[in-house]
């Protein structure tokens, strides 16, 4: 009965932020809030705070990403594949698999750029389905190539 008789009274309070006098349930228990036991902000503030404070980050963690890519090896490697081809260093192969002319350069290992293989878009993709990323894609280190691999 006593409960009852609580929920038919409800208590409305008051929010810092939107200055709205919204019920009880619109804030979350706060253990800090003292007597009040409920946060000073609404939920629906509360959430405004949060989705404000993810964007915000996400953006930062987008863009530490990027950075952590363009400074990785895996771009470079594909760089030097390139600057080789220019040179004939090396050259484009059939895929090793189904000999398709259109072959793509893979990488087993990024630390290795000129280690390449030649392999169709399609066995290319079904090379990563199987292994995922080759070794060392995110590893950040600006190496120079030595002769050995100049060759
Ligand atoms: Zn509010
Ligand atoms: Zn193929
Ligand atoms: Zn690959």
């Amino acid at each position: 009965m006593q409960q009852l008789e609580m929920l038919e009274k409800p208590t409305r309070l008051s929010c810092n932020i939107c200055k709205e006098t919204k019920p009880e349930d619109c804030f979350s228990f706060d253990a800090s809030a003292g007597k009040r036991g409920r946060a000073h902000r609404c939920k629906e503030c509360e959430k405004a705070r949060l989705r404000a404070f993810y964007l915000k980050n996400k953006e930062a963690i987008l863009e530490k990403g990027r950075k952590t890519y363009r400074n990785s090896i895996k771009p470079q490697a594909k760089a030097k594949v390139r600057q080789a081809m220019e040179k004939g260093l090396l050259t484009r192969q059939p895929c090793e698999i189904c000999e398709a002319a259109e072959a793509e350069g893979h990488h087993d290992d990024y630390a290795k750029p000129l280690a390449v293989r030649w392999l169709c878009r399609m066995h290319h993709k079904q090379w990563h389905a199987e292994f995922g990323e080759a070794p060392n894609a995110c590893t950040v280190r600006h190496w120079t190539p030595t002769k050995e691999r100049m060759l």
